[in-house]
């Protein structure tokens, strides 16, 4: 048996056999100057690829999933596929990595414009394929992951994690890895036990049987009876903590004596939906929409995100949802953004930066946005605002779409509310003048922390001390600032799941959190603990 002791990323107990995630491939357009010698190794590694996927096809039990993949083989010789693969080495140099991704980019562009419903399915396809020859090409064979595992490794990048199936995903143990990371924030949203920090080689243990205790920031490799008799029992207790909080659905969110502080939940993508159901949050606080382009090889389209907003705004039946206008840049890049390499993307060209800069793409999600808002409640919000002059901008931006809708006589909810993450110190301090523009504020307490104390959310050195006095004081000012002018506030970064600050929330007078689905019913429990009275004969301002 060995213990390693790492930190706590997301909470939960789960036991089963060890799996290594292989490293993030990065393809990068370096040239070659042995031409025939990559389209050689080009063409051994589809040799590879197709054996690779022969053998899923003999392996999977699914009828749907085997057609696809017999389409691949044939697609893998396709003769436009493979003409512009060899044309992108001999004419222009490539590596082979590059020049298949280049060809598969092309090609899947080509198959979405067309009119076909058949052939624009081909296009997610013909990407699919081309990743698998660059995994081979990378040496890493098969990712292609069928048998529910502890996956461990260095690190895992938010775009990697939403690629692996959640019905494997027992839980994950990086070497690295941080509290706050975006994979982080999606772990929890999952209920995936998640530790990271291990510093140890996690190689070699592969097939061998591992506890991850979330909590406790625990990877137990080869357990011996003892301890495996005393997680099945913490299991069992963990299921028994679960049914008493299932009693709290359809219960309110107010305290004792009738204080209510609403309990929304954040979401990356429509698929997290039944969570949020099946934890009877009173809305979505926070629809990070940069993961519906984080989960595709080109931007989205507009029908593509129409779509997923609909779905979810339907979903949720009436109840509100916040969409997030793209938060993209920083540790959440894709590469068909092509985003400058930056000494410091944190505080680099991200988020409402790169939105108001390539407005085609702002009016785009906004145009989605809007005309989802024909089917349910949903709202809209901007991240990362450090000036009024942005929201004038997004205002102006957002009142053309409006007028494009109009002409086209496409319906859309003209009183959409409109609201502003405050997750910059300059917000804050400048949040009596948002408060006047605006509908509602939320409060992204990670970025904030962050931004305030000067450490980076991901940086394990750092001791990022969420509860500092500046935050708890921030927290405050922006309350008071927004509801001398109507305007609510909600907290969605993960300070608003902190048990230990429920009473502060209260005290302060903030109307809303949105945690993570699996978080509603422990903060409903908490509110439902507090009695608000109470609270206000204890409380002193910081
Ligand atoms: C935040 O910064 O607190 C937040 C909710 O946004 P994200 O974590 O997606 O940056
Ligand atoms: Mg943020």
């Amino acid at each position: 048996m060995n213990k390693i002791l790492g930190t706590f990323v997301s909470e939960g107990i789960s036991i089963g056999k060890i799996q290594t995630l292989p490293e993030a491939i990065r393809v990068t357009n370096d040239l070659v100057n042995d031409r025939e010698a990559e389209v050689r190794r080009y063409e051994e590694a589809t040799q590879k690829a197709k054996k690779l996927t022969e053998a899923l096809i003999n392996k999977t039990k699914d009828d749907a999933a085997k057609e696809i993949l017999e389409i691949h083989m044939m697609m893998f010789e396709d003769l436009d596929y493979v003409e512009t693969i060899k044309s992108n080495i001999m004419d222009n140099g490539y590596n082979a990595q590059y020049a298949v991704k280049e060809a598969g980019n092309v090609l899947s562009q080509m198959f979405l414009n067309m009119d076909d419903e058949y052939m624009q399915a081909r296009s997610a396809d013909v990407i699919d394929i081309s990743d698998t020859i660059i995994k081979v090409l990378a040496g890493q064979g098969s990712l292609d992951y069928f048998e529910p595992a502890i996956f461990v490794g260095t690190d895992i990048m938010p775009s990697q994690l939403v690629e692996l199936d959640p019905e494997i995903i027992l839980g994950f143990a990086f070497t690295e890895g941080a509290v706050n990371s975006h994979s982080g924030i999606v772990a929890r949203n999952m209920s995936i036990p998640m530790v990271c920090q291990l510093h140890v080689d996690l190689r070699g243990y592969d097939g061998m049987q591992g506890i991850v205790d979330g909590k406790a920031g625990l990877l137990i490799v080869d357990p011996d009876e003892v301890t495996l008799k005393t997680y099945e029992r913490k299991i069992q207790e963990q299921k028994e903590f679960q049914t008493m909080l299932a009693e709290l659905k359809g219960k309110a969110d107010e305290t004792e004596d009738g204080r209510t502080l609403k309990i929304n939940a954040n979401i990356g993508k429509p698929e997290d939906l039944p969570k949020v159901l099946e934890n009877d949050a009173a809305g979505i606080g926070l629809f990070r929409s940069e993961f519906l382009y984080l989960d595709c090889n080109d931007y989205p389209t507009e029908e593509q995100q129409f779509l997923a907003y609909k779905k979810v705004a339907e979903g949720m039946n009436g109840k509100v949802v916040v969409v997030r206008t793209l938060d993209i840049g920083a540790d959440k890049t894709v590469p068909y953004f092509n985003l400058p390499e930056e000494h410091n993307p944190a505080l680099g060209y991200r988020a409402i930066r790169i939105c108001l800069d390539r407005q085609d793409l702002f009016k785009t999600q906004l145009r989605a946005i809007l005309r989802a808002s024909a089917y349910g409640n949903i709202a809209i919000m901007t991240p990362m605002i450090i000036s009024l002059e942005e929201v004038l901008e997004v205002k102006r931006i957002l009142a053309e779409v409006k007028a494009d809708l109009d002409r086209d006589n496409i319906p859309y909810n003209r009183g959409i509310m409109l609201g502003v993450m405050i997750e910059t110190p300059a917000a804050v301090l400048i949040s009596d003048k948002l408060a006047e523009e605006v509908d509602f504020f939320s409060v992204g307490t990670n970025d904030l922390t962050q931004y305030t104390l000067a450490c980076d959310r991901e940086n394990q050195k750092l001791k990022f001390d969420k509860h500092h006095l500046a935050i708890l004081r921030m927290l405050k000012i922006i309350v008071d600032n927004a509801h001398k002018h109507n305007t609510k506030v909600s907290i969605c970064g993960e300070l608003g799941a902190d048990l230990d600050l429920t009473e502060y929330y209260l005290a302060i007078g903030l109307d809303a959190v949105s945690v993570s689905a699996p978080a509603v019913l422990k903060v409903r429990n908490k509110v439902r603990s507090l009695n608000y009275a109470e609270i206000m004969k204890k409380y002193k301002p910081l």
